[in-house]
Order: C-alpha cells, then structure tokens, then sequence
C-alpha cells in the first residue's frame, strides 16, 4: 500500500523525466512511488505530445505521398480518400499501448503508481488528492524529485477552447480538416501541426515574431532550406509579423498582423488559430509555497548543477526546470537525479542533446550552430554535402537538404552538426555520439558508411570540413 510507509523516492510527475526518474531509482533498490494526476502515465510526451503528433505526422505524410508523388514512382492508385477518424484512432492505438507499457514497468521494478494530485505540504510530506475523488492520503519521502513539466503558453487575447483557437492538444485532435489554419510561432509545434493539417489539405499560414522559422537554437542555413522546402508543400510564412489580437465570429477568426518592422498592418481569416509561442513550466497546486521554493522570472523553479532546490532532498528534472523542453533531456535528467541521490553522483551531457523536427524532411541538429561559433569568436571550418549528390536519395526520389558540419579550424574537433533530410532525425544520432566522444570531422570522414545509405552524405560532409568530398 503506496501510503503505508516512508519511502525513499517520491516522484512527482509521470512524464518522461517522472516515470524514467522512479523506474531507475527502484532499479536501483530504493523504496518509490510515482504520483500522477493524468490518470494515464507518459505525461505530456506520450499522451498529448512526442507520440500522438508522430503517429499523425506519418500517417499524414503516407497520405500526401500517395496523393502526391506516387505515380512518378510507377505507382498507379485510384481515388485515394482521407479518413480523418480512422487516422486519429491509429493515433490512440500507439499512445494507449506505450502509457498502458509504463504501467507494466512501474508494476515489473516495483515502482508505487500513485493517481492523484501531489502538493507538497511539508519537507518531507505529500500530500495526494486521488482522482477518483477519494480521501487525500499523506505520502511521506526522504527524497522528492518534482517532474511536473509544462503547458502551452497561452495567446493574451484569444482565449483557448481547444476547437478554432487551439494549443497542440486540440491539433492532434481535430475532428475535420479546417480549410484554412493560421499558426500563431514558425517554431518545432507549429511547423510539424502545420504540416500535419497542410498535408491532409488545408491552406496553412505560420506567423513568426522572428526574421526565421524553427524555433530557438536552428542554424540559419537549415532555417532557410526548410522554409524554402515547406513552401513547395504549400505552406505560406509571414516573417517578422506580429499577432496583434483576434476576432472570433460564428464562422471564422478575424487574425489581426502586423509587420514587425514595417509596421504594416493586415488581417487572415482562419477557421482554426493554432497558438504555438512556446511552452511554460507547470507548478500550479504543486505546493511550492509551502516549503519556500522559489522560480524564475518565467516560472522555472531555480536549482543548482545536481539538480537540488535549496531544500537539497527536494530535485526538479524535465520541462518544469531549465534547458530545452524534450523529453530526451527529461529522461537523462531523470536517471543523473536519482544517481545523485543514490551514489552522490551523476552526469549529463548538455552539449550533446539532439533536437529533432519530425516534418518531411526532417531536421535535426546537435552541437553549436554558425551563428553561436560566430557569437563565441570561435574560428570554424565548414562542410556542407546535399542530398541530391547522395545515391540512395537519388534512388528514393527524395533529394531534398543537406548535411552541414562545423568544426574547430585549429583542431577539427566536431562543434556542432547540422541535417535536414528524410531521416536526419535517425542520423544525428551519429553526431551525437561523434560529439560525446570528442570526435574529429577527420574521425567521421574516415570511417566507413555504407554504399548505398544516406549515411554517405554524412561521411561526405565531414570530408568536406577538412578537405574534399568525392562525390560533389
Ligand atoms: P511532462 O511530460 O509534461 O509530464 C509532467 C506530468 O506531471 C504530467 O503528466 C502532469 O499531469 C503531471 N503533473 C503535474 N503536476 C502534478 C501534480 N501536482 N501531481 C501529480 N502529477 C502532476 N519532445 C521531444 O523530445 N520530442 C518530440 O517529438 C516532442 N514532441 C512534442 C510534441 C508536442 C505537441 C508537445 C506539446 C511537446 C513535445 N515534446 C517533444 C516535448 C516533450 O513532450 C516534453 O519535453 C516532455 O514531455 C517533458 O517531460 P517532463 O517529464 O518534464 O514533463
Ligand atoms: P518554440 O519555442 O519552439 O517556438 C515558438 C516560436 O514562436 C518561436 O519561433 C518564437 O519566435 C515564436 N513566437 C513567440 N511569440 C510569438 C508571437 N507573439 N507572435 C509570433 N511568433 C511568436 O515553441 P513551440 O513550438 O511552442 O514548442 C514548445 C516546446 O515543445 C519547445 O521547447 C519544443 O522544443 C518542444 N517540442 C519539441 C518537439 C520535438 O522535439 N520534435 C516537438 C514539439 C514540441
């Protein structure tokens, strides 16, 4: 029984830096329970983000193919029809399949799954309002690891309902294609549910603050080559444009723009408004007050390198605290918090976290970009291989992007690794690694990639950083 007695881990939190942090800490042999107030484990990432917009980005992408770009492939097909219910079900398939495989590991290691809201309500005490509307019980930990992750930043002035002014959650959820969608950010949610929704057919405009699409920490050279790709697709980008407000009508919403530098001000109609600026740390009946904890100016509650409040058995991991907002980082922040804990030590790597963007084609970076080395002072070499040079993107009719390589001039250690193509998500993984060890671009130039994989343009990238390719 979870409330029994003392344990060593409470977890608060079952996202993926909550449900990782409480299956390593019993792995471990500590006594731990997992509180979550979803009713389903997984948290942001598998209920509402990572896997419900993959699945949808596949199917979709699978779609607009067959729609699209099939017959030049010797493909003939008949009428190819969108069924939208269908879709979204394949989608819940996959998201109740992997929480419901969560459960199993929480009951495999032993891990306590408490369902309810925690609130901190002592140093050493939670307290949980279950969701079935029972008592609350009273948890008591020597260790507390808070992992309660983020929301979608809300739009002053148009009010979220999930239906014509929506967050993520209402865009994987849509019931009907809208006609015409307007996306309020260019960053990573906006383009993967703006190309979601653009490949089952609506016209999609993205509004971006900034001079570049991607979000934060995108190198410009991939920016560009993606607008440039999403463009082709169909997608419209109003840069350097800002949201003034909405207006929302029986049957559509007024958007209202302005040039960010011109000052020029226009209107979009839209039958759905996707809000897509960002994301913030969630800390609402969390009980932070209680004990003295304190967040930043944007909400983030404030620990040190072992990931410590200043209460030092209270750790925060994942969206809730500082650092990118993926689950990736989430679950390693997971596992070095409960290695603290349990060996007084633990590690993670932050120079060599990888950001993927799941459109067609992907993009996916890790390290430092241009512009960052260009910032630092650092002095760099480049080398930049493009797909259309590489065979096997000739052979799958799919030549779209580039690798790019950064590398230090002096010694050529590997600074940063930049990829949009159809599987860059899946190829960054070698750049990670190549940075994890200290790699030179020399090091990747001559190992050998096989013939014929999209890994040769990343063999030929590196080549290019140092010397010359061969085949371009
Ligand atoms: P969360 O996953 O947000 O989990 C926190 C959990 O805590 C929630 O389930 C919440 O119900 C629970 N909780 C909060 N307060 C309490 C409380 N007081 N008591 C009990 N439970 C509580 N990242 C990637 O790396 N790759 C992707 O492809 C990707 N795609 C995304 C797509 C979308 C649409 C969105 C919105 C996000 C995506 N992300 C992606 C980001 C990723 O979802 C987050 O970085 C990740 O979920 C953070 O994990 P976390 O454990 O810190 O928090
Ligand atoms: P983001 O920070 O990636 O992008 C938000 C964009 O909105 C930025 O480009 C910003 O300049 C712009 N913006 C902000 N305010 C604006 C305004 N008023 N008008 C116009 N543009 C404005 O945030 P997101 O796309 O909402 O994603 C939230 C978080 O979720 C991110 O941290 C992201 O890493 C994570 N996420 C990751 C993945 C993935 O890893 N594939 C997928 C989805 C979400």
């Amino acid at each position: 029984e979870a409330g029994s007695a003392e344990h060593d881990v409470v977890v608060i939190g079952g996202g993926p830096g909550g449900y990782v942090a409480a299956i390593k800490a019993a792995q471990e042999g500590l006594k731990t329970a997992c509180i979550e107030k979803r009713g389903t484990l997984g948290g942001t990432c598998l209920n509402v983000g990572c896997i419900p917009s993959k699945s949808l980005l596949n199917n979709s992408q699978i779609y607009h193919q067959i729609k699209h770009d099939i017959e030049k492939r010797g493909i003939e097909v008949g009428e190819v029809k969108l069924n939208l219910k269908k879709m979204m079900q394949a989608k819940e398939t996959s998201v109740n399949g992997l929480t419901l495989g969560i459960e199993s590991l929480f009951k495999k290691n032993g891990v306590d799954y408490v369902k309810g809201t925690g609130t901190i309500v002592g140093e050493h005490e939670i307290k949980v309002a279950p969701i079935d509307g029972g008592k609350p019980k009273s948890l008591r930990a020597k260790n507390i690891i808070i992992a309660t992750g983020s929301e979608a930043t809300p739009f002053p002035g148009l009010e979220i309902d999930e239906k014509r002014i929506i967050t993520s959650t209402g865009a994987i959820a849509l019931t009907q294609v809208p006609k015409k969608m307007v996306v309020i950010g260019g960053g990573i949610i906006g383009l993967e549910m703006g190309s979601v929704w653009s490949r089952l057919g609506a016209e999609v405009t993205v509004v971006e603050y900034l001079g570049q699409i991607g979000g934060p920490g995108m190198d410009t050279d991939m920016a560009k080559t993606m607008q440039r790709v999403l463009a082709k697709q169909g997608m419209k980008f109003k840069l350097k444009t800002k949201v003034m407000g909405g207006d929302v009508s029986p049957d559509k919403v007024i958007v209202n723009i302005e040039g960010a530098e011109s000052g020029k001000a226009e209107t979009l109609d839209a039958d759905v408004v996707l809000v897509a600026i960002g994301r913030r740390p969630y800390t609402y009946g969390l009980g932070l007050e209680n004990i003295g904890l304190e967040t930043d100016e944007r909400g983030r509650i404030i620990i040190d390198q072992e990931y410590r409040t200043k209460v030092p058995h209270i750790r925060v991991i994942g969206d809730v605290t500082f650092g990118a907002m993926l689950a990736h980082k989430a679950e390693e922040e997971g596992i070095a918090a409960v290695e603290y804990i349990k060996h007084g030590h633990g590690h993670v790597n932050y120079g060599a976290i990888p950001s993927v963007m799941y459109t067609h084609p992907e993009a996916a970076w890790v390290g430092l970009t241009e512009q960052e080395c260009k910032t630092k002072g650092l002095s760099i070499n480049i080398g930049v291989f493009p797909f259309s040079a590489n065979s096997r993107a000739r052979t799958n009719l799919d030549t779209e992007g580039l690798v790019k390589f950064i590398a230090d001039k002096e010694t050529d250690r590997i600074l940063g690794i930049h990829i949009v193509g159809s599987n860059a998500g899946e190829m960054i993984a070698e750049g990670v690694l190549a940075i994890e060890y200290g790699a030179s671009a020399e090091d990747i130039g001559r190992t050998s990639h096989a013939h014929p994989t999209l890994s040769e343009a990343f063999k030929e990238a590196a080549m290019a950083t140092y010397g010359k390719p061969i085949h371009s």
